[in-house]
């Protein structure tokens, strides 16, 4: 429910939390450092602009967040080990766009919005700064901050520090270039057009991780995730 966005910045900086990070395909995430605002899957919609499609997207509708932009206090895939079901590509932002960024109110999910079916609105999200100090922790994943009624618009030129791109080691077989490099192009061109310029890293996978296996056998969802174009 609808908390300041300083008490949302102190209760995390108090839980630790430094960074926060959204995660998204490659073209999703070029028109978001060309536009140097995050989106909402609605915003993208309504402007007319291509995304991928997700597995929530229809729950997001129903639940009135599709004009909602979603930001994690973790990096899901190093601590999960795994691909990240949004994309391979993730934006480290400064904690601070929480406090400074003007986005009307920030709520805090208990629970990620497809568990939410039959929950009422006191497990669906923190209720108070209270609460967050109180049952906030960092790392659960269920525990997402919702920047809403923000337009479903965030602009975060100032508070980008660095893009971590991840490698699936596979080979767009037409133009003979591995789709790391071409997402890597790809992110820096849109960089230059959004008058944005942060380093972008290849991600150094946790021990075990198992994300190259699952880029690699789920081809035809890779190439989504990681073409630049239509
Ligand atoms: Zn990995």
């Amino acid at each position: 429910m609808d908390i300041a966005p300083k008490k949302v910045y102190e209760a995390l900086v108090g839980k630790g939390v430094s960074h926060i990070h959204h995660v998204n395909s490659v073209i999703t995430a070029c028109q978001f450092l060309r536009q140097g605002s995050l989106m909402s899957r609605g915003t993208i919609e309504r402007k007319d602009l291509f995304q991928t499609k997700q597995k929530s997207d229809d729950d997001d509708k129903a639940y009135g967040i599709w004009f909602d932009v979603f930001v994690d206090s973790v990096d899901i895939h190093d601590r999960a080990k795994r691909a990240n079901a949004y994309g391979p590509v993730m934006f480290v932002l400064d904690v601070k766009l929480i406090e400074e960024a003007y986005t009307g109110r920030v709520w805090v999910t208990k629970l990620n919005p497809t568990k939410w079916e039959g929950k009422s609105r006191n497990e669906r999200w923190f209720s108070s700064a209270e609460d967050l100090k109180e049952n906030f922790v960092k790392g659960r994943f269920d525990q997402m901050i919702v920047f809403r009624h923000c337009g479903g618009e965030l602009p975060f030129k100032k508070y980008l520090k660095e893009v971590i791109l991840d490698d699936p080691k596979l080979e767009a077989k037409k133009d003979e270039v591995d789709y790391y490099s071409m997402a890597y192009g790809a992110l820096r061109l849109s960089m230059t057009e959004g008058g944005i310029d942060v380093p972008i890293h290849k991600r150094n996978c946790p021990e075990k991780c198992t994300c190259v296996a699952e880029y690699q056998a789920d081809t035809k969802r890779s190439r989504e995730m990681y073409s630049p174009k239509i």
